[in-house]
């Protein structure tokens, strides 16, 4: 494993560099991989520096610095593979291992190029990397890459760019100041803020830029799609193909629609299971102790944190993933017991 002074070192010369983050980028994903380019683009060694991600980033995420110049991977083949065997350097956000990267897997394990990871997730593959700073307790990838500039010594180089990127992620990934929060998150939000970060914009920008297409989805699966199962503190939403289409689907349009069944008193477990893209996906969150990265790694091929995580299912239907997650919950009933009375 390198040393912080020896990749700084190493980045005292212009290196050919390439960042990438995990599928479906998300805002912490593209904020934190935004974040890093900037740095490293306004770096004195004056870096060759590209922003490749595995799949399109929603509309809302549009407005941050430099999001057009970042390529997507399949849209973008030849260049990435090129960008990706001529690199010196790639830099991991966002995720843990390869293989969230989807089709970007191979070609990022069999480069020689020294790897950078950064990130918050459980059980990172460190010995596919030549750095590592992960830290499971951070809220974001973002405040993480915050710390990567301060061992940098870097802190002076946050300008306003930076501090708008680093802003979305720290917002989106702590649910607007909801999750993970710890006086560290709000120090680094007060900092990004002095730096130049435009709070109120960067809000406005990605929580209500909606189409009306993806409120009325919202409403739709809100009143018609979703069942509480009171008896395991339970919401699932389930979504078939037939809907995506309905209400012209855009990447991103169901971002956050996960969150929602919570904000019901009393209801500690969500499933949002959607049938689109040629796959059942599902996204889970949960309140207090129990933990989704557990459910959703041992039944749904995936992974993520405590109260936020997310998995697929290839080869079932929308229904058979639906049944499945029900039948699992006798398995988790005493962990979903609480002592609070059902409302009646
Ligand atoms: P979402 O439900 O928003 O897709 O994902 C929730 C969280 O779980 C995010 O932090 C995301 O990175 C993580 N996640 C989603 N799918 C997977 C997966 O297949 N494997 C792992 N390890 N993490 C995932
Ligand atoms: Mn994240």
């Amino acid at each position: 494993m390198m040393k912080i002074t020896a990749l700084q070192e190493y980045l005292n010369t212009a290196r050919r560099i390439v960042i990438t983050t995990h599928h479906r980028p998300d805002g912490d994903a593209l904020g934190s991989s935004l974040a890093m380019y900037h740095f490293l683009k306004n770096h004195p060694a004056a870096h060759d520096v590209k922003v490749i991600v595995p799949s399109e980033y929603p509309d809302f995420l549009q407005s941050l610095p430099a999001a057009t110049e970042v390529l997507v991977f399949g849209a973008n083949l030849a260049k990435s593979l090129l960008l990706i065997e001529k690199s010196d350097l790639i830099f991991c956000l966002d995720y843990n291992a390869f293989h969230r990267t989807h089709t970007m897997e191979s070609y990022l394990a069999q480069s020689k190029a020294l790897k950078v990871l950064i990130d918050h997730h459980l059980q990172p593959d460190t010995a596919a990397m030549d750095f590592v700073l992960s830290d499971t307790s951070a809220s974001s990838t973002c405040e993480l890459v915050l710390d990567f500039l301060d061992m940098l010594g870097a802190r002076d180089a946050v300008d306003t760019d930076i501090a708008h990127c680093l802003y979305a992620g720290l917002l989106t990934d702590t649910g607007r100041f909801k999750f993970s929060i710890t006086p560290k998150v709000h120090e680094t939000a007060a900092f990004l803020v002095k730096c130049g970060a435009n709070a109120f914009q960067i809000t406005d920008d990605i929580y209500e830029s909606y189409s009306e297409d993806r409120l009325r989805l919202w409403g739709y699966a809100i009143d018609e799609r979703m069942e509480v199962l009171w008896e395991y503190r339970t919401a699932i939403i389930s979504l078939p193909a037939e809907v995506f289409r309905r209400f012209q689907y855009r990447v991103g349009d169901t971002e956050g629609l996960v969150n929602f069944p919570l904000s019901i008193k009393g209801i500690y477990l969500v499933a949002l299971i959607t049938e689109n893209e040629g796959m059942v996906k599902l996204s889970l969150r949960s309140k207090g102790d129990f933990s989704v990265d557990e459910m959703a790694r041992t039944h749904f091929e995936g992974g993520g944190h405590r109260n936020a995580a997310g998995g697929r299912s290839k080869l079932m239907s929308l229904e058979a993933v639906v049944q499945k997650f029900k039948d699992l919950l006798p398995l988790y009933a005493e962990q979903l017991q609480t002592s609070d009375p059902v409302p009646l």
